[in-house]
């Protein structure tokens, strides 16, 4: 046992040593083929998928046990850019140990799950002789750059996942010093830029009495789609929209998740929106779109002063989706507001969509992981959905299972941020976890 947890540290050395960026299509051949070959080795059927520019790894790790249903895992090899890199204290493609942690860009997200639950199911077979469940094994290569190709993917292997009785997600956290969250979903997204031309170049601001700029009217456009107290005002937003039950309502409301917490967390220099609008909190943060502005571009930033009418300003937005609204419909409703609001000359462009997904947490093996869970760990956390967007949605339509996250991220692991780590003994009762999830289809 102690030979293999080496042996898969040393996996994840040598993964974190490939700069497997999506985001720059970086290394992410080379990823796929140390995590195909550590599957093969470990005793999987291996299908490398290079049809897509991030080769998806498929390994199966199939029980002898013709009965046997399928436990489907799903991670990425592929990792966030690591800048910026002055912030690191480390070589961020460099597995470092230091005091009880693991440090290295994607030992959180998502790379020292993929070692740790092969860990997992390699311990088990040497302990047990055989699997009591086929395990199949998803790895993909674009996950941080919008699993781009992760629906098509699903689509063309759906055939395999027809006995599939849950699918572990790629993330997850241990809360606090020892709580484990089980997660059951995830937002949607859509992204769109909005953009105004009012003129065919540039005026002299000296116009601008009688000429007015594209920047404001895309700020007037802007401004149409909320209230003035920061409320979405988008009809029929929620139309579809698939509400929380009591249970969801109760739960999200059980998490260490607060107003005052985030107002701390961020150092926030103004009320939190909740609170300008009246809207509940929580039903906000989970259960709710947002309707963000991720950035505006117009006219002169540049050094000095220049006396400037720009004739197209652009803004990037997203909306963040619930179970049941539709991503096209959702923009559509957009498009629709702001011609009602007299802004028919704004353009608009969709670039993502993704609808979101929430399991039943009270489904049976969803109900067996939380049991697992709090035999090994003092606590549970169980969240409905995670106010963040991934693609759970797609895997549920192919693999109709009960989805959860559990993972070995901790509330510091600063995902996506300089100084990535986790905590070693997460990391090993991570291993533990699966092993004993593994063990859970054993029949008694
Ligand atoms: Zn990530």
């Amino acid at each position: 046992m102690t030979d293999n947890r080496e042996k898969y540290l040393d996996l994840l050395r040598d993964l974190i040593a490939i700069p497997s960026v999506s985001a720059r299509q970086e290394g992410q051949l080379e990823a796929a083929q140390l995590v195909g070959q550590a599957f093969a080795e470990a005793g999987a059927e291996v299908i490398i998928d290079e049809t897509y520019p991030a080769p998806f790894v498929f390994g199966k790790f199939l029980s002898h046990d013709s009965a046997a249903k399928t436990l489907v895992i799903y991670n990425h090899y592929d990792v966030q850019p690591e800048d910026p890199i002055a912030l690191w204290a480390t070589n961020p493609f460099e597995l470092v140990a230091k005091e009880g942690k693991l440090f290295g860009r994607g030992v959180a997200d998502d790379k020292g799950h993929i070692t740790a639950r092969l860990n997992a199911i390699v311990d088990y077979r040497e302990a047990h002789g055989d699997w009591p469940v086929n395990i199949f094994f998803l790895v993909e290569g674009a996950e941080e750059s919008g699993s781009t190709y992760f629906r098509e993917y699903l689509a063309k292997y759906a055939i395999e996942f027809a006995d599939t009785d849950l699918v572990i997600w790629e993330s997850g956290e241990v809360r606090g010093a020892d709580r484990l969250e089980v997660l059951g979903g995830n937002k949607g997204i859509i992204t769109f830029t909005l953009t105004s031309e009012t003129a065919n170049r540039d005026l002299h601001s000296s116009f601008a009495t009688v000429v007015d700029s594209a920047t404001w009217r895309l700020i007037a456009a802007l401004n149409s789609l909320r209230t003035p107290t920061g409320a979405i005002a988008i009809d029929g937003l929620y139309d579809d929209a698939i509400l929380p039950n009591e249970r969801e309502n109760e739960l999200v409301r059980s998490l260490d998740v607060t107003p005052t917490k985030i107002k701390q967390d961020f150092g926030l220099q103004r009320p939190l929106l909740s609170e300008t609008t009246g809207e509940d909190f929580y039903d906000n943060l989970y259960f709710k779109s947002n309707l963000n502005i991720e950035g505006i571009q117009s006219g002169y930033q540049g050094a000095g002063v220049k006396t400037v009418t720009p004739a197209t300003a652009s803004a990037k937005l997203e909306i963040r989706l619930v179970p049941g609204q539709i991503p096209e419909d959702i923009f559509q409703k957009v498009v629709a507001q702001l011609a009602k609001n007299g802004f028919g000359d704004i353009q608009a462009e969709l670039t993502l969509a993704t609808p979101g997904y929430r399991s039943d947490m009270t489904a049976p093996r969803i109900q067996a992981l939380i049991a697992l869970g709090q035999r090994l760990y003092s606590e549970v956390e169980v969240t409905p959905t995670s106010p963040g967007t991934g693609p759970m949605y797609w895997a549920n339509e192919y693999i109709q299972a009960p989805i959860a996250a559990v993972g070995l991220a901790y509330d510091d692991s600063l995902v996506h941020a300089p100084n990535e780590n986790i905590r070693v003994a997460d990391y090993d009762k991570h291993v533990e976890l699966i092993q004993a999830l593994i063990g859970s289809y054993e029949v008694k």
